[in-house]
C-alpha cells in the first residue's frame, strides 16, 4: 500500500518534468559508431538516429527515402568524412539540410595508402580513423562542440559527458595496450578481408594484411593476387585469418582451405554489433577486437 501511495504521488511529479523539459535535439549520424559516440556525449538531450545500422557497410550503402526525411528534421547530423560515405552529398542535397555539420575526424591526421587501380598507383585515405581510442577521442571532442553549437543551452552537459567518456577511453585504451603486451611481436600479424584496422595496427603495434582494400567497393582481389597470399601465410605461417562483421566470407574460407590456417570469430571494423551480439557499443567494440585478435595471433 505504501509503494503505491508512494508512485501515486510520483506520478504528477514526473510528468511536470517530462512537460517542462525541452525536446531532445534531433541528430542524425551516418554510422553506428558516430551514433553510439554521440549518445555517450549527448546523453538524454539528444535522440540520435544512425543511417548505417548496425553489421552495415558504410562504404556501399545506399541512403533510403527515409533517411533523407532524417536528415531533413534534424538539427545535427554527425559524418565520420575522410572518404568514408560517399553517398552522402547527394542524400545532404535532395534532403534540403540547413542545420549543423559535424566532420567528427577533423583534426585527425590521416593515414593514407598506395592503392593499384587499372594498374596505375593511387594514393588513397584511410576512413577508419576510429579505430585508434586517441582518434576516439577527437571524434568525441569534435561530436561535444557541434552538439553545444547546435543547442547552446545545453552546452556544459556535452563538455562534462564528453570528458567524462574521453576518460573512459584513456582507460581502455591502457587496457588493450596491456592486453596485447602478451603477444610476442613476431606473432603480431593477422590477415582480415579489408583493410579496416590500419589505425589499429599503428596505434597498438599490430600488422594487418589485407586482399581487398580500404573500401569494400573495389570487389574481390584477383587469383594471383589470392595465390601471393597464400604463399605469404604459407611462408610466415600466419595462423589467424580474420574477416569482418560487414563482409562475405567467401575470400577468407578460401585462403583457410588453401593454407590450413584458422578463421577467427569475425572483428567488428565498420560497423557495430546488433545489441544481442559482442560489440553493440565503441568499447566493447575494442575489447572484442582485442581479445579475439589476441587469441588469433596467439595460435599455434
Ligand atoms: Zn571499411
Amino acid at each position: 500500500m505504501r509503494l503505491a501511495s508512494l508512485l501515486l504521488a510520483l506520478i504528477p511529479f514526473g510528468l511536470a518534468i517530462g512537460t517542462a523539459a525541452a525536446d531532445p535535439l534531433p541528430v542524425v549520424a551516418t554510422t553506428s559508431v558516430l551514433e553510439d559516440l554521440v549518445k555517450n556525449v549527448g546523453g538524454d538531450k539528444v535522440a540520435v538516429r544512425s543511417l548505417v545500422g548496425p553489421d552495415g557497410d558504410a562504404h556501399t550503402y545506399e541512403p533510403t527515402p527515409s533517411d533523407a526525411k532524417a536528415i531533413s528534421s534534424a538539427r545535427l547530423v554527425v559524418i565520420n568524412g575522410l572518404g568514408l560515405e560517399g553517398w552522402l552529398t547527394r542524400l545532404m542535397g535532395s534532403a534540403g539540410f540547413t542545420g549543423t555539420r559535424v566532420v567528427a575526424t577533423e583534426g585527425i591526421t590521416p593515414l593514407t595508402m598506395t592503392e593499384e587501380e587499372g594498374g596505375k598507383a593511387r594514393k588513397v585515405t584511410d576512413p577508419h580513423a576510429w579505430q585508434s581510442l586517441a582518434n576516439g577521442r577527437i571524434y568525441v571532442a569534435n561530436i561535444a562542440k557541434g552538439l553545444a553549437a547546435a543547442d547552446p543551452a545545453n552546452a556544459a552537459v556535452y563538455q562534462q559527458n564528453a570528458e567524462a567518456y574521453a576518460q573512459r577511453l584513456t582507460t581502455l585504451e591502457a587496457k588493450v595496450k596491456a592486453e596485447l603486451a602478451d603477444v610476442p611481436a613476431a606473432k603480431r600479424r593477422v590477415i582480415t578481408t579489408h583493410d579496416a584496422f590500419q589505425y589499429y595496427g599503428k596505434a597498438y603495434g599490430v600488422q594487418f594484411i589485407a586482399p581487398i582494400g580500404l573500401s569494400t567497393e573495389e570487389g574481390e582481389p584477383s587469383a594471383g593476387d589470392v595465390a601471393k597470399l597464400e604463399r605469404q601465410i604459407k611462408r610466415e605461417k600466419l595462423k589467424a585469418l580474420f574477416l569482418e562483421n560487414i563482409s562475405n566470407s567467401r575470400l577468407i574460407d578460401q585462403l583457410a582451405h588453401d593454407t590450413g590456417a584458422v578463421v577467427g570469430p569475425p572483428l567488428f571494423s565498420d560497423a557495430l554489433s546488433k545489441p544481442s551480439e559482442p560489440a553493440p557499443t565503441y568499447i566493447q567494440m575494442f575489447e572484442y577486437n582485442t581479445a579475439t585478435l589476441k587469441a588469433g595471433m596467439l595460435l599455434n
